[in-house]
């Protein structure tokens, strides 16, 4: 969810992650396993089998999305998935930042090895996992970047297209005000933006970041997104941009993504909110 990403070092931390890999909370009394996860989570919600499969099916509807990919390597490790059905259990997992969020997940990678996937999520009183989807994005796309921290702006926007479409509007708002009260952020900063400096740098940046994205899924598939944010990684975002869009620099694409922002009216706004429809229910 919306959260500072801690640098790391020899582990890729995503989101919120204060958990340690493998704790197991004490609530937790149903488990259900299958090759690439292992769903845990207190009686009283969906049956064992039916949040598994759920995963399984988020997990390929995302690698299908982002990587064009039918063939699904099993997970080793697999990912661990813990439903929380109290906001104080979900607290005690992922730390205070757990108290604004609902979803958090983390990965850790050991010289480019992943070592650990675990997701925490709080269900609602109806059984919705609306973090689950975000959160899974955020696991499928580090699978895709292969050992490497994908950027945050990509990462943020990529996860932000499988949150509810009331919280996307939320983000296509925060952009809009940015742009009309002169705060909206320099896209140079956006695309390398790793850490924030202030809290009041948050709404512009996922409003924008989750703007562009819109914007270059209008220029291709999500996984042409994928191949050009690893470029970009690895050859910087002027030769990646170039190779992928046809766009010369950073310049030219903020000169040709407040243009598209600008002129977006309300209608298109919330269509473009529909690139990716996903359940949030198991
Ligand atoms: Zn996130």
């Amino acid at each position: 969810m919306e959260s500072f990403v801690k640098p790391a070092v020899a582990f890729l931390l995503l989101c919120v992650p204060s958990v340690g890999a493998g704790q197991v909370n004490k609530e937790v009394e149903l488990i259900a396993t299958s090759d690439s996860f292992s769903v845990r989570f207190p009686p009283g919600g969906p049956s064992p089998q039916k949040v598994l499969a759920y995963c399984e099916s988020l997990r390929r509807q995302l690698v299908e999305l982002w990587q064009n990919a039918g063939e699904l390597p099993s997970w080793n490790p697999v990912c661990e998935v813990q439903v929380h059905r109290s906001r104080a259990a979900y607290i005690d997992a992922v730390g205070p930042i757990g108290a604004h969020t609902l979803g958090s997940s983390l990965i850790q990678l050991d010289r480019g090895r992943t070592v650990s996937r675990r997701i925490d999520v709080l269900m609602e009183p109806n059984g919705d996992l609306p973090a689950l989807p975000h959160e899974l994005t955020h696991i499928v796309l580090a699978e895709c970047f292969g050992g490497n921290q994908p950027p945050h702006w990509l990462d943020e926007a990529a996860a932000m297209l499988a949150d509810t479409k009331q919280k996307q509007s939320l983000h296509e708002r925060d952009c809009r005000q940015a742009l009309q009260q002169g705060t909206a952020l320099p896209l140079s900063q956006i695309l390398r933006l790793e850490q924030f400096t202030s809290p009041d740098q948050m709404p512009a940046f996922y409003g924008q970041s989750a703007s562009l994205m819109r914007y270059l899924c209008q220029q291709g598939d999500l996984a042409k997104v994928t191949r050009f944010g690893i470029d970009a990684t690895e050859h910087g975002y002027d030769q990646a941009l170039s190779k992928h869009y046809g766009i010369s620099n950073v310049e030219e694409l903020e000169r040709r993504w407040k243009h598209y922002a600008f002129n977006l009216d309300r209608g298109e706004a919330d269509k473009s909110l529909s690139v990716f429809t996903v359940s949030f229910r198991p």
